[in-house]
């Protein structure tokens, strides 16, 4: 059973009990509304407490059933809340831990609330692009204040209960146990106190009004308006506030309601729904079980200490383990060390890290010119020179070194992570941890997984991946792994639109128009023009009949490798991130338009957007049929976390599912007969072709 009934001296106790966080699915809701019937029809009962087992009181609705009919098949959370405040026996509510979403709502329906000190409490729906639907906008400015209610509303964010305790005149919780560990005694305590009091008070018979009225609101919808730029739900919000605040209880209550499924069916709910459970997915690999046992990961060591080695390092001081780095000179470590402690002391300047937690760190990170200091590694992450033969000698000596069932695991980012474990005599404990600049910041990492690499070292890793607060995805081996191998495709296709007329600023602007944090020229440009340059020497030699716009060769041998050199498709003031247009850059691209005899046409933001985003989309395809990525899925974690990809959008193929595929395979059919794009590339992915015609999604 998902909820428990216990009766001691005239009180029920009615205990929600559906780990991890007391879900309030259809199971759970049957229970609750079972014993609550049982303990008001129990003569022997004169009052309820409600409370939570293990480490919440309730975390709300049940995330599996989001968006399914099972959440709204009765008993649903709304008739549960209506049973509550139906009870003729007072109700406490116990809360503690996490009281979120639906289980505020209930709590709300209860009589009485009586919180533990540390209880986190939030109405969190607007984060996945909705608003709390049952009675959350409409009994929380009741019961805490309509300011401090909306606060809550729309930012979703958690509060401490010992600080809603503080707001003047709140109702939200009448008592405040002494500690989570009395709470249960204290709730029996109350509940006996109030056993007898009537009439039994109910928030809905609160009034919730602000001073400043419509000023206020005024006010509330300029700041979430600005905010919310491609949300709908955050305005939502404060319409169903401000409804509380005008409108009879039941009528605010039937607003919420129907903006609720409203919110439901918009494309930015599906999408924040859709993020939220692919990054949960995202840690689990489908032919590898959950309870694999993991290897033991205490201190980790890293070779080379330049740009990624010194991030990645932070990462693991950061979350406390101790990091030893390893290069081939003295002056490169002092460098690398001196990079780290710049990186934390303009942390400590911004008041983002306390003097003492930077000292923790630093203290924690030991640097080796040799090999023989590495033997008790529990992690090796080699970030040395990208090139087969310095990883070959580094892999070689850790093979040396470490100790048994030590992992081994490299950042290489174009290089194939099977050749790099075959220098090993231990291929198992090899694989790819491939960071994104700046790796102390970058969420993302894709974790690549060798043929060999043993299914315990994966999974040790993806844990190892939350510890230091990465997403991670599993990507099989292939050039440029789940990421930069789609954006290679995305990159060919910016080509060839300034080949055909385009301006890149005009690129760019569509782009972030359609909701990138940056367009494809102006990402170039902050990555460095010359690594994209290095890739396609060497495809020129790899695949020659790979077919490209040379503009960006032609940028390079300009010197214009980007912000690094303070010009790159478009020019740099130092300090700045503005690009401004260079007319050398625009010439350059019409004499070379001029040169192959192109006359320009003009290109519609929407040929841009699709063009660039179903390159993405095609490419993913033929990722996932390979089996290099596991689920669609993952690969929109990987856009959203690593590449800018528009949150609201949820990633290229939830994108490409709202769009249709049948959609996306027309466009791609049109583009195939431009000649002066790739009609080979074009040709749908099998995968994509099938589910088009099938009519089904990614
Ligand atoms: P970097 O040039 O900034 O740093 C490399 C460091 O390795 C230097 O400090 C160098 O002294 C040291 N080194 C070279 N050979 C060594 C050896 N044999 N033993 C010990 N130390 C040695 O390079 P980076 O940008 O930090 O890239 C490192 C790796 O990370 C590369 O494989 C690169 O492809 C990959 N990567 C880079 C990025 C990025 O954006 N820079 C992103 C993802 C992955």
């Amino acid at each position: 059973m998902t909820a428990h009934l216990a009766v001691t001296d005239g009180i029920a106790v009615i205990t929600l009990d559906n780990p991890p966080v007391n879900g309030l699915g259809l199971a759970t809701r049957r229970a609750l509304t079972a014993a609550l019937g049982a303990a008001q029809a129990d003569p022997a009962v004169k009052a309820i407490v409600i409370t939570g087992a293990g480490n919440a009181f309730s975390g709300g609705a049940d995330i599996k059933e989001f968006g399914s009919p099972i959440a709204l098949q009765e008993p649903n959370l709304l008739s549960v809340i209506l049973a509550l405040e139906a009870a003729t026996k007072p109700i406490v509510a116990a809360v503690h831990s996490v009281c979120m979403g639906g289980g505020l709502e209930l709590a709300l329906g209860c009589h009485y609330r009586l919180a533990a000190p540390g209880c986190k409490v939030a109405l969190p729906e607007v984060k996945l692009g909705l608003l709390p639907g049952a009675g959350g906008t409409q009994r929380l400015p009741r019961a805490l204040g309509v300011e401090a209610a909306l606060n809550m509303i729309v930012s979703g964010e958690s509060v401490n209960s010992e600080l809603l305790m503080q707001v003047p005149g709140q109702q939200l919780f009448q008592r405040m146990a002494d500690s989570p560990v009395t709470l249960l005694a204290q709730a029996l305590a109350f509940a006996a106190e109030v056993a007898s009091l009537r009439p039994l008070p109910l928030v809905r018979h609160l009034p919730a009004q602000h001073p400043q009225g419509d000023a206020y609101f005024q006010f509330a919808r300029n700041m979430v308006g600005s905010m919310a730029k491609n949300f709908p739900a955050p305005l939502k919000c404060v319409d169903a506030v401000e409804a509380a605040t005008q409108r009879k209880f039941d009528d605010g209550m039937r607003l919420e309601r129907d903006t609720f499924l409203n919110l439901m069916w918009t494309p930015e709910s599906r999408a924040l729904r859709h993020l939220f459970m692919a990054e949960r997915s995202a840690s689990k690999v489908p032919d590898v079980p959950a309870n694999t046992a993991q290897r033991a990961i205490n201190s980790v060591a890293i070779i080379g200490a330049g740009t990624m080695g010194g991030g990645i390092a932070m990462n693991f001081l950061n979350a406390g383990l101790p990091v030893k780095m390893l290069e081939m000179k003295q002056e490169a470590l002092d460098r690398g060390i001196a990079t780290i402690r710049k990186n934390y002391e303009a942390q400590v300047k911004k008041g983002k890290l306390k003097q003492d937690k930077y000292e923790q760190r630093m203290a924690q990170l030991s640097t080796t010119l040799s090999y023989d200091d590495l033997k008790d590694a529990d992690l090796v992450i080699e970030a040395v020179f990208e090139e087969l033969s310095v990883k070959q000698a580094v892999f070689k000596e850790l093979d040396r070194v470490l100790k048994p069932g030590a992992i081994l695991a490299s950042n290489t980012s174009t290089l194939d992570v099977n050749q790099i474990a075959a220098f090993t005599q231990r291929p198992q404990d090899v694989l790819g941890t491939h960071f994104f600049s700046p790796a102390n910041v970058m969420k993302l990492l894709e974790v690549v997984r060798g043929t060999q690499t043993a299914p315990d070292v994966l999974v040790t890793v993806m844990a190892l991946a939350k510890r230091i607060k990465k997403t991670a995805v599993v990507s099989g081996v292939c050039d440029g792994f789940i990421g930069n191998r789609m954006i290679e495709q995305y990159g060919r296709q910016a080509g060839f639109l300034l080949d055909e007329g385009c301006t890149p600023a005009q690129v760019d602007a569509a782009m972030e128009a359609f909701g990138f944090a940056m367009g494809p020229f102006r990402m170039s440009d902050l990555a460095g023009n010359d690594i994209g340059w290095a890739i396609r020497k060497r495809r020129y030699v790899e695949k020659p009949d790979m077919k490209y716009s040379k503009t960006a060769d032609l940028l390079c041998e300009m010197g214009r490798f980007g912000q690094k050199t303070g010009a790159g498709w478009y020019d740099y003031v130092p300090g700045k991130r503005d690009a401004i247009v260079n007319a050398e850059v625009v010439k350059m691209i019409e004499d070379h338009r001029a040169a192959l005899g192109l006359t320009p046409r003009k290109i519609s933001d929407e040929e841009i957007v699709q063009r660039l985003v179903f390159s993405l989309v095609n490419e993913a395809a033929h990722i996932l049929e390979e089996g290099i990525a596991n689920k669609a899925s993952d690969i929109d974690v990987v856009y959203i976390f690593g590449y800018g990809f528009p949150v609201y959008r949820g990633g290229p193929l939830n994108y490409a599912n709202e769009v249709g595929l049948f959609n996306v395979v027309q466009a791609m059919q049109r583009f195939a007969q431009n000649p002066l794009d790739d009609a080979r590339f074009w040709q749908p992915a099998p995968l994509l072709a099938r589910l088009a015609s099938e009519g089904q999604t990614f």
